[in-house]
């Protein structure tokens, strides 16, 4: 039997481009495929960002043009192989040659741009695809364009959505981008209060649409979360499906990291020893039988940090340490160096985004702080456990679906969690952690270890994935 030949379109991809989740599931899902029954693509952006350790062997395939507005703007494709993956690049210095990812004024015009790209590329790099599988809002033009634009071009290819975060929908004004858009009709399935919503189009238009988790996709079909869209949810519900992200556990494995100090499985001391070289490392007091609580994260709303700010003096009236690695609202960022400068023995801030810090506050840290007001799926939660951090979250999307009460009279369990988006029942919930932790040290371990032992690897989800791909494709035996 042919191989079922799968593009993934994303607008990053770890290791070459990462702002957060997407760029994890992008690096790691593909690789988790049966090659035996898949060929899985993965085309991104080619960023300035992208390491020269990558770069310098990335082999040019072709060159074409995109017409956007009355220009025809140079294409490059590139091409790199990595954990037999293949990989393309789009490459045009005006677009994507910046020192970040995004937030830049024309980033409608940087992704109208790619989506017709990768629509384009497909005869140069002559893979016609079975399964095109956009991710989020920078790609959400593709399956729209593809049903009205291409169909002739690719009547063998289908299209597949996936929502990483309902929040980020890609909304721009139809006059402002029309002259970039080449469309010369306002398209009524994009429309959204008179403006163009490049998500709404794909929902409608894709032949199957997914999101990171079973609860997330319920979820966001409620206006709570559904961020407006919540009745386009719930008009294509007939073909969404709630998919649960996974973690490359190659690349997050604590008995290899490259990053951590101490490398171990599932043993407690050797944990211990990541623990007293972080708090060397940040200048806190070292001593094991201080908690860590960490909080590895984008530093705005969506990640609690107004529950966090409401009750951080509570919570630093505890015995524990707390550290925070993240970057974002320059108001929780300020919030939070003050309050570290106000308690230099219990907290510290570090304000950056750095990959090789996080792996070693994963596995040095005892819990993970994440209580979120929505969350798709959430993959910190799942590195954290892998290095035997403790979540405590709230009972919301991925994170109600992957995290569960530890019962200290049964030892099951894997976290802690709460319901209510509350700042109080979110205290209440780290004071029981650390109550735990203080006063029954044999049960922690055994917590930890169930969190270390949790299963997130991608088999399942990309069986699950495949099972739907042959679905669409009428190629379920
Ligand atoms: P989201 O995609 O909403 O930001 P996820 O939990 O799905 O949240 O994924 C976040 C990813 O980004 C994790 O791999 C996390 O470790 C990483 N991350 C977030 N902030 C930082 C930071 N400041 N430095 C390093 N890694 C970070």
């Amino acid at each position: 039997m042919d191989k079922l030949k799968i593009l993934f379109a994303a607008s990053e991809a770890f290791p070459f481009a990462k702002s957060g989740g997407l760029g994890d599931v992008i690096g790691s899902l593909p690789k988790a495929f049966p090659p035996d029954q898949t060929d899985v693509r993965v085309i991104i952006p080619k960023y300035g960002s992208i390491p020269d350790e990558y770069t310098k062997d990335f082999q040019p395939v072709d060159v074409f043009y995109v017409r956007i507005g009355e220009m025809d703007q140079y294409a490059g494709i590139l091409k790199y192989k990595k954990d037999n993956v293949i990989y393309y690049f789009i490459d045009n210095e005006h677009y994507f040659n910046r020192p970040d990812l995004y937030g830049y004024y024309d980033e409608a015009e940087r992704y109208i741009f790619f989506c017709r790209a990768v629509l384009e590329c497909i005869p140069y790099i002559d893979f016609y695809p079975d399964i095109l599988h956009a991710h989020d809002w920078q790609t959400a033009l593709i399956p729209y364009l593809l049903k009205e634009q291409y169909q002739w071009h690719y009547q063998n290819t289908k299209s597949v959505f996936t929502i990483h975060n309902i929040k980020y929908q890609g909304v721009y004004g139809f006059k402002d981008i029309s002259g970039t858009l080449n469309l010369d009709y306002f398209p009524t399935t994009m429309e959204f209060y008179k403006d163009v919503n490049f998500m709404k189009g794909a929902l409608y238009s894709a032949d199957l649409v997914t999101t990171v988790s079973p609860s997330y996709a319920e979820e966001i079909k409620d206006p709570y979360y559904g961020e407006g869209l919540d009745g386009v949810i719930r008009d294509v519900s007939y073909k969404e499906v709630g998919i649960l992200n996974g973690i490359d556990d190659r690349e997050y494995n604590p008995q290899n990291d490259p990053h951590i100090w101490s490398n171990f499985s599932y043993s407690y001391a050797k944990k211990m020893e990541n623990k007293r070289a972080l708090q060397d490392h940040l200048n806190l007091p070292v001593d094991n039988n201080k908690p860590i609580i960490a909080m590895i994260s984008r530093l705005v709303e969506q990640k609690g940090l107004d529950l966090i700010a409401a009750v951080i003096h509570e919570i630093l009236q505890m015995d524990i340490q707390f550290v925070v690695l993240g970057t974002g609202d320059p108001a929780y960022e300020n919030m939070l160096r003050e309050v570290a400068y106000t308690y230099p023995d219990k907290m510290r801030s570090c304000i950056t985004f750095d990959e090789d810090l996080s792996r070693k506050i994963y596995a040095g840290s005892d819990m993970f702080l994440m209580p979120s007001k929505f969350e798709p799926c959430g993959l910190s939660q799942l590195i954290a456990m892998r290095y035997g951090c403790i979540p405590i979250v709230r009972e919301t999307g991925g994170l109600k679906d992957t995290v569960h009460y530890f019962n200290s009279t049964t030892g099951e369990g894997n976290g802690f969690s709460f319901a209510t988006y509350n700042a109080h029942d979110m205290l209440f919930t780290i004071q029981r952690a650390v109550g735990l932790f203080y006063e029954q040290r044999d049960q922690w371990k055994v917590l930890t270890t169930n969190a270390c032992k949790s299963d997130f690897n991608w088999k399942n989800s990309a069986d699950t994935y495949l099972y739907y791909y042959k679905k669409i494709t009428g190629k379920l035996v």
